[in-house]
């Protein structure tokens, strides 16, 4: 438990306005894909036009959406789900309605990953855009206790002074979390019993917490307000220490009880690949970055780092860009086994050394069509900036999220 001070914040998790199941509704697709007419509101979410006028006259004058002129102005319109066709746009041409969308800068969210040995922590507004510079620190050690103070101490150096102030945190770390505040499970930490994190960190803090897991977040995050807006089923992919893989459904994470053990860590895809540390030849260990420094060292004849082999793929050294377009090919043969696995169209290929995969996307292509039929549809693979910014802002969007409700 949480020791009691004068600021200390209660453990429930806030809520942006309380309302109907329906009235969630509508914030949350004014969120994901404002700026939004109504009369799209009302076909997206199959309510009649009169519900979604009482609704949002509801939200506006609890300051959570405001109206805006044009939106039938392309730069202006939110991304819209893949399979919904909206007649109204085309049908009322000429007849320009006002749209809606969320007053972002009326709340501040603080994001903070937890990764390797650093901790990185940002401030956004409400739709997850930063609001403060990114602060990567490294952690004092893996007791929780230190890491939680450590982190107090940068949420403060973080936020202490923003306006508005933050509302809500939201923490991600590798690691198998229950509730949104217990880690029962964080390989990277050494962690691996039931820990009320979220407390620890609430006193250090003196804000509402919530703990998630990370590549969840990731998900979540580019449903919301990234590349996933709109499309119902998909799957992210991560390349770097590890492997991670994770599958989003009709927005939300898909919940296993086993998802933190890396499922998709030793997947065939070489027969002739290098062995892993369990002995099976060509898993996808093979796309983890020692795999490849070992696999590098192999080829040029003398120990090599991974950073080193990096380098030399950039500057186009063509035995670094071999290994370069194996690593290519064997990523596209598990975007495949995913695809085909779990039915998903989209793919989203991220992590530390997922800008790799950017020097030849030819090869992903040939990697993934070996093992799809010719007839079946193509799969899209998206390979997503990595940035240690981009995971503080993942874990800034589960607090926007659980704060919309
Ligand atoms: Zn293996």
């Amino acid at each position: 438990m949480h020791t009691t001070r004068p600021s200390s914040p209660r453990s429930e998790d806030p809520l942006w306005f309380t309302g109907s199941e329906q009235t969630h509704r509508v914030a949350q697709a004014i969120a994901q894909y404002g700026p939004i007419a109504r009369t799209t509101l009302s076909r997206l979410l199959d309510l009649s036009q009169g519900a979604v006028s009482r609704i949002t006259s509801d939200l506006l004058y609890a300051r959570v959406v405001e109206e805006m002129d044009r939106p039938d102005d392309a730069a202006h319109a939110g991304k819209l789900p893949e399979t919904f066709v909206d007649r109204s746009r085309s049908s009322q041409r000429g007849r320009p309605q006002t749209a809606l969308r969320l007053r972002a800068g009326q709340r501040s969210f603080v994001g903070i990953n937890i990764h390797g040995t650093d901790v990185s922590v940002i401030a956004t507004d409400a739709l997850c855009r930063p609001i403060s510079p990114c602060i990567t620190a490294a952690l004092p050690s893996t007791d929780p206790r230190e890491i939680a103070a450590r982190i107090g101490d940068l949420v403060r150096d973080t936020a202490g002074r923003l306006e508005p102030r933050p509302v809500s945190a939201g923490i991600c770390l590798g690691g198998h979390v229950q509730g949104h505040r217990n880690v029962t499970y964080a390989p990277f930490l050494h962690w691996d019993r039931p820990l009320d994190f979220a407390s620890l960190l609430e006193a250090e803090c003196g804000l509402p917490c919530s703990v998630f897991n990370d590549l969840d977040s990731l998900l979540q995050y580019e449903a919301w307000f990234g590349d996933g807006v709109g499309i119902a089923r998909f799957a992210v992919l991560t390349i770097g220490v590890g492997v991670g893989y994770s599958l989003l459904d009709q927005g939300r994470p898909v919940d296993y009880p086993d998802k933190s053990y890396g499922l998709a860590g030793h997947i065939l895809v070489d027969p002739e690949g290098p062995r892993c540390y369990m002995g099976h030849a060509g898993c996808s260990q093979c796309l983890t970055t020692d795999s490849l420094a070992g696999e590098y060292s192999s080829l040029i004849g003398r120990a090599s780092t991974f950073e080193e082999f990096a380098a030399a793929a950039q500057s186009g050294n063509a035995q670094a860009r071999q290994l370069v377009n194996k690593l290519c090919f064997r990523l596209g043969v598990l975007t495949a086994t995913i695809a085909n696995l779990a039915m998903v169209s989209t793919i989203l290929i991220c992590g530390e050394s997922s800008y790799l995969a950017r020097m030849n996307t030819e090869s992903i292509r040939s990697g993934i069509n070996w093992f799809r039929h010719s007839q079946s549809s193509a799969v899209n693979f998206d390979i997503v900036d990595f940035s240690w910014e981009l995971w503080a802002k993942n874990a800034a969007a589960r607090a926007i999220i659980r704060y919309i409700g």
